[in-house]
C-alpha cells in the first residue's frame, strides 16, 4: 500500500472503509435498495472464493445489493478505499482548488480513474440544496457547489440604511434565489462520528466531519436526481473535454 495523508484504517483497510460507508448510508441498519425492506437482509458468507465481500441478499424480494447499489457510486470498479480517500482529498484545508491531475497524483490512480471518479462525485454535488461555507465540505467541494448554484446575492449594505423600505428590500433577493434554487437547511448532512469512532489524534477532527457529510451527499442521493443534474453540470468539465480531445487525436491526423 502506498503512503496516504492519513494512518486511519478507513483510507487503508478495504473491510473497514465498507464497513463506514454503509454506517454512512443505513445508520438504522441495511435496507434494500430495489424493494426498501429494512432488516431483511443478510450478508452473504460462506467458502466460495467467487463472491464479492459486503455483497448481501434480501429475504423480502430475493435479490442481491451492496452499499453502492442504487447510488452515484455503482458500478464503478473503484474499491472502496479509494472512494474514502478521493472523499479526503476533496475535504482537505490545504488547497483551494483540485485538478484532475492533482487528485490522481494523491490517489495514485490514472488521470481517467480519477476524472471518471470525480465526475460521479460532481453529478451529485449539484443536487446538494443544503447549508455550504468553506469549513462544511473543504474549499474545493465548496468551491464546486457555489459554482454550480450561481452566484448568491448580496446580504449587506441596502441602499440608504434610514429608510425602512431599503432595510426590506436587503435580503429580498436572497430570498428569490433561494427558492428558485430550492435551498433547505435541513437537507444539511450530520456528521455520526463514524470516521472518527476509528480514532486518530494526530488527523484533525473537523476534517473527518467534512469527509462523512460529502459521503453521505454522495450515497443518499436519488440516481435519477443525480442523472438529471448531469445536464447542467459545470465544474471539471473542462478536464473532462480536454482528456476526451487527446485520447481521439491521433499522430496521422486519422480519426479514431
Ligand atoms: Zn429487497
Amino acid at each position: 500500500m502506498t503512503a496516504f495523508f492519513s494512518d486511519n484504517p478507513v483510507f487503508h483497510d478495504e473491510h473497514a472503509a465498507r464497513a463506514a460507508m454503509e454506517a454512512l448510508r443505513w445508520p438504522d441498519g441495511p435496507v434494500c435498495p430495489h424493494c426498501h425492506a429494512k432488516q431483511q437482509s443478510f450478508e452473504i458468507g460462506g467458502e466460495k472464493q467467487s463472491r464479492r465481500a459486503g455483497l448481501r441478499h434480501c429475504r423480502a424480494c430475493r435479490r442481491q445489493f451492496s452499499v453502492t447499489v442504487g447510488t452515484a457510486l455503482e458500478r464503478t470498479r473503484v474499491s472502496y478505499v479509494h472512494w474514502m480517500r478521493l472523499a479526503y482529498v476533496l475535504s482537505q484545508t490545504g488547497s483551494r482548488t483540485l485538478s484532475v491531475p492533482e487528485v490522481a497524483e494523491a490517489l495514485h490512480m490514472t488521470y481517467k480513474t480519477a476524472a471518471r471518479m470525480l465526475e460521479r462525485v460532481s453529478d451529485t454535488l449539484v443536487t446538494y440544496k443544503g447549508l455550504l461555507d468553506k469549513k462544511r465540505f473543504g474549499p474545493p467541494v465548496t468551491e464546486f457547489v457555489v459554482k454550480a448554484r450561481g452566484p448568491q446575492p448580496r446580504l449587506r449594505f441596502p441602499q440608504n440604511p434610514r429608510y425602512a423600505k431599503h432595510r426590506a428590500r436587503v435580503g429580498q433577493s436572497y430570498v428569490r434565489w433561494k427558492e428558485r434554487l430550492k435551498l433547505d437547511a435541513s437537507a444539511t448532512p450530520i456528521p455520526t462520528g463514524v470516521l472518527r469512532s476509528k480514532e486518530n489524534p494526530s488527523l484533525p477532527q473537523e476534517n473527518l466531519d467534512r469527509v462523512e457529510r460529502l459521503l453521505m451527499v454522495v450515497l443518499n442521493v436519488e440516481q435519477a436526481e443525480a442523472r438529471a443534474a448531469r445536464k447542467k453540470r459545470s465544474g471539471w468539465e473542462w478536464h473532462r473535454r480536454r482528456f476526451q480531445k487527446v485520447r481521439i487525436r491521433l499522430p496521422n491526423g486519422a480519426r479514431a
